[in-house]
């Protein structure tokens, strides 16, 4: 294809890209184009050494960033490379765990459960053992064991570690987790990494199977991997040996989560006669943006040593800002970006600002909606972490899987039912007794005497309801299964009882709904060879997803983490609250190489950049409640005085914050999730001018489906469905939700 020309590859990157086998390690600095020789390797593999997609096991560090990379690789192969292996090491852990749970105990229907459903287990581990979840809170139960997980210890040594009765009681929880969890035919999110690796020690003739099955192994962002996620795929590219992993030793950051930058060091003493590929050139920011982001790290002390030069040379000079508070300081960004918008420089959905903490957001969206810029927030809170989506799903999950107790819990009362938490402690009494899950107890509740009569029935009521709910779904689509729920179980109803936000619960039904559909349309069935029904793949998509995942690309100025812009660049880019205490964070400098990791994320932050680059801090911030002085962060001692430009906001005096040191009154908290969504003024805009509209017989593209004629248009909105009869008769005609096609017209579609 001629697109693989318009992709240009220096001489290094080729190398990386064409070389024929073997463990390849690429090790260079940021912007140098790892991520982009990794996608056309993968193209590379399957266009030229012929290797069959589904042969190609690749790990990224997102499912968003899977997903590009998935269809630009599409684009250099001119199809979609069906059957591919692509996404977190989560996701393609899963993957495999659904083809092999029977092995390890388990049913291919097994729930995952997300951190929520592990602290509520955890809390009624404690709860059946009479130990206070005051004095050992749940969440911190949950994040000793998780910890220890990823380090894979077992209970007995986490036991042995054992110096504070904390830890103790952690280690004999997780001793009850393991079992506790295969009961409900359940893992959590450490499960998806370490079973797979139990399942090949245990299973040695799947582990030949698994390294026979895959041909080539490629990893992005290697720096932050954990030990268990360096273990998955030594053994997966064994057989083969075609391990291909790019990483940048200075941009290892998840240190505190058990990722482990020496994997770096060790790999070419675990794979002997390793192809060690350097790129120095940087194809991303400017000279100056780069001088700048050197000057920072070069502080670190271990570090692999790396060269980065680019051709940009030059540049704008960074500007160095200095604030009153946070407000200003979020003021003077917007008005800045609004002004930078105004020149042409560049549009709102090529502009970010990163800080450290999610807490930071907020003043920035006041500033940002104020001045009617639009934005999309990268937060904390995730749709699917609303209640009413998870209500819905686990009622879904329950449907996949009767003995997901946790889903049981979550449901069994939702619309209320009469049945309160003395009776369920007493259900789960029996249910322990009897060995059997939640559902299965409630089915025979009418033999549990200690039960009043009506809430016996109830139960029975519940456990029912779920058969018939079962029948009703059986092999439907996601979207059909949840109308399916929501007609059955009177749920709609329920909220619409609870008012205005209610209603707003009652849209994110819907949307959920509408989002299950388009996930149906984008599948690829080649990827689901024996990984269970339709809902089943739909519930671990949807426990796997992240907030970086479900970003919007409609534009907006970016607001979101540092950590969570790793692998991201825009034009225009600003890193608010360079504080000490703020960045770096006061608790990781207690912390050994606690400041060393922080300066490796101020790097990820700073080389985000394309052309110019803001690093701000303010005089004073709120925080934890209280005004307090800042100092501006060590790091930007290290910036070299040529490349900067300072600038101070006078402190302009604000009455409510002269008052002789008074606090000034904080303005009202937002309310819950609801508050974090999207900006108002996004929403007329992405109806008005996003909003795809389509006339019958014009031609359109799709992504997977390719070319076709649009038969007709129903709905609006977010509801706006378009008919599209497919150029290839195999295909067909289609609904498609337009929200979520990602239709193109068809002139775009060919040639660019
Ligand atoms: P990071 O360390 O931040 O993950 P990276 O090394 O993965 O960065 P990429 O994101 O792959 O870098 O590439 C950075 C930018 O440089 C992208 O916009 C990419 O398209 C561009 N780029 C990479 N290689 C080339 C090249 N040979 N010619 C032109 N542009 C390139
Ligand atoms: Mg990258």
């Amino acid at each position: 294809m001629t697109e693989q020309q318009s992709l240009p590859l220096n001489p290094a990157q080729r190398e990386a890209v064409e070389h024929p086998g073997g463990p390849v390690l690429v090790l260079a600095g940021a912007g140098s184009g790892k991520t982009r020789v990794l996608t056309m390797r993968i193209a590379h593999l399957i266009t030229t050494q012929h290797v069959a997609p589904q042969r190609i096991f690749a790990v990224t560090f997102t499912n968003k960033a899977a997903g590009e990379m998935r269809s630009r690789v599409a684009q250099l192969l001119g199809a979609d490379p069906r059957g591919l292996w692509i996404g977190t090491f989560h996701s393609v852990s899963a993957r495999i765990l659904r083809r092999e749970a029977p092995l390890l105990g388990f049913g291919p229907n097994f729930t995952i459960y997300d951190s929520d459903d592990s602290e509520a287990l955890v809390k009624r581990l404690l709860e059946t053992r009479q130990l206070s979840t005051k004095v050992y809170p749940p969440r911190t139960v949950h994040a000793v064991i998780s910890s220890a997980k990823n380090r894979m210890l077992t209970p007995e040594e986490l036991g042995a570690q054992a110096d504070a009765p904390l830890i103790k009681v952690a280690g004999e929880i997780y001793a009850a987790l393991g079992p506790a969890l295969k009961q409900a035919n359940a893992m959590d999110f450490d499960d998806l990494l370490l079973h797979p690796l139990t399942l090949f020690r245990e299973h040695p003739e799947r582990l030949a199977y698994w390294q026979d099955r895959f041909q080539h192994v490629l990893v992005d962002e290697f720096q932050d991997t954990n030990a268990a996620q360096y273990l998955l795929v030594k053994h997966l590219a064994k057989r083969h040996g075609n391990l291909c992993v790019v990483g940048d030793d200075d941009q290892a950051i998840y240190g505190w989560r058990g990722a482990d930058v020496r994997h770096m060091l060790t790999f070419q003493n675990d794979f002997p006669g390793t192809k060690l590929v350097r790129l120095e050139q940087n194809y991303r920011s400017t000279q100056i943006i780069l001088d700048a982001a050197n000057g920072i790290i070069a502080e670190n002390a271990a570090r692999l040593g790396k060269t980065l030069f680019t051709e940009k040379k030059g540049g704008e000079r960074v500007v160095l800002l200095s604030t009153a508070d946070e407000r200003d300081e979020a003021e003077w960004l917007a008005n800045e970006f609004a002004r930078r918008a105004a020149d042409g420089d560049a549009g709102y959905e090529g502009m970010a600002i990163l800080y450290r903490t999610n807490s930071q957001s907020r003043p920035l969206e006041e500033a940002l909606r104020f001045r009617g810029i639009p934005y999309r927030l990268i937060g904390a809170i995730s749709f699917y972490e609303r209640r009413e989506v998870k209500d819905l799903l686990a009622y879904l999950r329950l449907i996949a899987n009767p003995a997901d107790d946790e889903a049981f819990l979550r449901v069994v009362n939702v619309p209320r039912r009469g049945i309160g938490d003395a009776s369920l402690t007493v259900l789960g009494r029996s249910a322990g007794a009897w060995q059997k899950p939640l559902l299965e107890a409630a089915r025979r509740a009418s033999a549990i005497t200690e039960l009043r009569p009506n809430v016996r029935e109830a139960l029975a009521g519940v456990a029912s309801l779920l058969d018939r709910l079962r029948d009703a779904v059986g092999q439907a689509d996601p979207a059909t299964a949840l109308e399916t729920i929501l007609a059955t179980t009177g749920y709609e109803q329920y909220l619409a009882d609870e008012g205005s936000e209610g209603l707003e619960r009652i849209e994110n039904v819907r949307e959920l709904v509408a989002g299950a559909a388009a996930w149906a349309e984008v599948q690829d069935p080649d990827a689901a060879e024996g990984t269970g029904s339709p809902v089943e793949r739909y519930l671990t998509q949807a426990a796997l997803v992240t907030p970086a995942d479900e970003a919007r690309d409609a534009g907006g100025v970016t607001l979101t983490t540092t950590h969570m812009a790793k692998g991201l660049e825009w034009p225009i880019v600003a890193l608010a609250g360079l504080e000490d205490g703020l960045f770096p964070l006061g608790r990781s400098t207690e912390q050994p190489g606690g400041v060393e990791e922080e300066r490796r994320l101020c790097y990820v932050g700073l080389t985000r950049a394309r052309e110019r680059l803001y690093l701000s801090w303010a005089r004073t911030r709120y925080r934890n409640g209280r005004l307090e002085l800042a100092e501006p962060s060590r790091f930007l001692d290290a910036l070299p005085s040529q490349v900067v430009e300072e600038r101070s906001t006078t402190p302009t005096w604000r009455p409510q914050r002269g008052m002789s040191g008074a606090m000034p009154p904080r303005p009202p908290r937002p309310r819950g999730a609801a508050a974090r969504r999207l900006p108002d003024v996004a929403f007329p805009e992405e109806v008005s001018q996003d909003a795809p509209r389509y006339v019958k017989g014009e031609r359109v593209r799709h992504r997977k489906f390719g070319g076709g004629i649009v038969r007709g248009v129903s709905g609006e909105g977010r509801d706006l469905r378009v008919s599209v009869d497919f150029d290839d008769p195999d295909i067909g005609t289609k609904q498609l939700l337009a929200a979520y096609a990602g239709l193109e017209r068809d002139w775009e579609g060919e040639g660019a």
